[in-house]
């Protein structure tokens, strides 16, 4: 070990003496822009109760595993973890798919994946629009250029199994997209029957849970979902980053059978696949460098819902969340989603108050109570509050500071410029 780095100090003078011969001198290289000031001085990051809609806090033993030394992300100890966290996702997606990855990247990492993968260029698909998320899938599928048809209603709204169908028969889609947690909104919406009416159609089911995994029941295999995606930061309390997915044999028989390679080349899944150990091969080749740091911490995250237990994880997302809407009403405050069976347990919203200016409402609360709620989000933007109370940060003592910082926000207030 001495020897070895004794030899790399040696190095550098050797490189820089030929360096000069040429006539650069490394070590004198003529800079034009000075190290900038906020680099000389060390990193802020403030704590924060982050009771918006994502991401949420992070309990501290998934902020050590991802603490932990990096490892290669080639080493045989990698892909054990890698293979750990394919099983704790199959555990929470309940589902025993045999592609089932966690995505480098953010959960719209995950819906890219999953269109560009399954759709081809001049191909239909037909997208549920009831807030944010189904107007980002017809983005993307529009822009990657598939056939985008859509279901629309007003944020809050759902769809009847009988208005999919009708849709379904009309358009012939080759993927059908629906938001299982609609953050935007606070909706969770039903899915059961849904995956039966799609095959009916030859057509795939692509569900987005990212906010609602591990708060509200979702059952990949015997819901009949083809792909389902999930996020890092919300009930799981991993840091943001990476992306739980999985794709059903059906899923796997139209991505692998395309005429054209899928346009994306970080995210085909023919490479993934192999990454993640998938596609049955003897070796896994480089592809790209995983988040090693994300991956442990995904991996403790998964740990934790394990440990759980799903079902009870859901009912203690629901138990917090109903304590939750009592206060809210307590308060004389509107639940956004009248029906409570609709409400997604994981992220609340509440109508903005007659009198108030919601901004002024958040910022009060941030300044005063150092908690983050958040306003709408796309078409909801102006109608509501979103509040979240998921994973770590689900529990009845979370709930009543939340209470109390909107209480005192509903005082001091009122009746604003607005
Ligand atoms: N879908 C839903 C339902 C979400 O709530 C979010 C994040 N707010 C996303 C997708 C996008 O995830 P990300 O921000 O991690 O890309």
């Amino acid at each position: 070990m001495l020897k070895l780095c004794a030899r790399l100090r040696q190095q550098v003078p050797l490189e820089s003496a030929q360096s000069t011969k040429h006539g650069v001198h490394r070590g004198m290289s003529s800079v034009t822009i000075p190290p900038p000031a906020c680099m000389l001085r060390p990193l802020e990051a403030p704590f924060r109760y982050l009771f918006g809609p994502g991401p949420s806090n992070v309990p501290p033993r998934v902020l050590a595993a991802g603490g932990r030394p990096i490892i290669g992300h080639m080493h045989s100890e990698m892909f054990g973890i890698m293979n750990d966290i394919k099983k704790g996702i199959q555990y929470a997606f309940q589902t025993s798919n045999n592609m089932t990855l966690a995505m480098s990247g953010s959960g719209h990492t995950a819906m890219e994946c999953a269109l560009f993968n399954i759709v081809e260029p001049g191909e239909s698909v037909l997208v549920a629009i009831n807030g944010i998320w189904g107007e980002r899938v017809a983005e993307i599928s529009e822009r990657m250029g598939a056939k985008v048809h859509t279901l629309v209603k007003t944020p809050g709204g759902h769809f009847t199994n009988a208005e999919i169908e009708q849709a379904l028969a009309k358009h012939k889609p080759v993927l059908f997209f629906l938001t299982h947690g609609e953050s935007s909104a606070g909706l969770v919406h039903p899915v059961d029957g849904v995956g039966d009416i799609c095959h009916k159609y030859n057509c795939l089911l692509l569900v987005d849970s990212v906010a609602s995994l591990g708060a509200a029941p979702l059952l990949m295999d015997q819901q009949n979902i083809d792909i389902l995606y999930t996020g890092s930061q919300k009930a799981l309390n991993a840091p943001p980053g990476t992306a739980p997915i999985s794709f059903s044999e059906r899923a796997c028989h139209k991505m692998f059978n395309r005429k054209a390679k899928p346009v994306s080349y970080l995210l085909d899944m023919t490479h993934l696949s192999n990454y993640w150990g998938n596609d049955g091969k003897p070796e896994r080749t480089y592809h790209h460098t995983g988040p090693v740091s994300g991956f442990f911490a995904l991996r403790e995250s998964l740990a934790i819902l394990a440990e759980t237990g799903l079902e009870n994880s859901w009912k203690h997302h629901t138990e917090v969340a109903e304590y939750f809407w009592k206060g809210l009403e307590d308060l004389g405050l509107k639940l956004f989603i009248k029906d409570k069976d609709l409400r997604l347990p994981s992220v609340t919203t509440i109508a903005i108050p007659e009198g108030y200016n919601w901004k002024e409402l958040l910022a009060y609360i941030m300044k005063h109570h150092r908690i983050e709620f958040t306003g709408g989000l796309g078409p909801s933007v102006g109608m509501l509050l979103r509040i979240g109370l998921m994973g770590y940060n689900c529990n009845k003592a979370n709930a009543a500071m939340a209470l109390a910082a909107l209480e005192d926000a509903l005082k001091q207030c009122r009746m604003s410029k607005a």
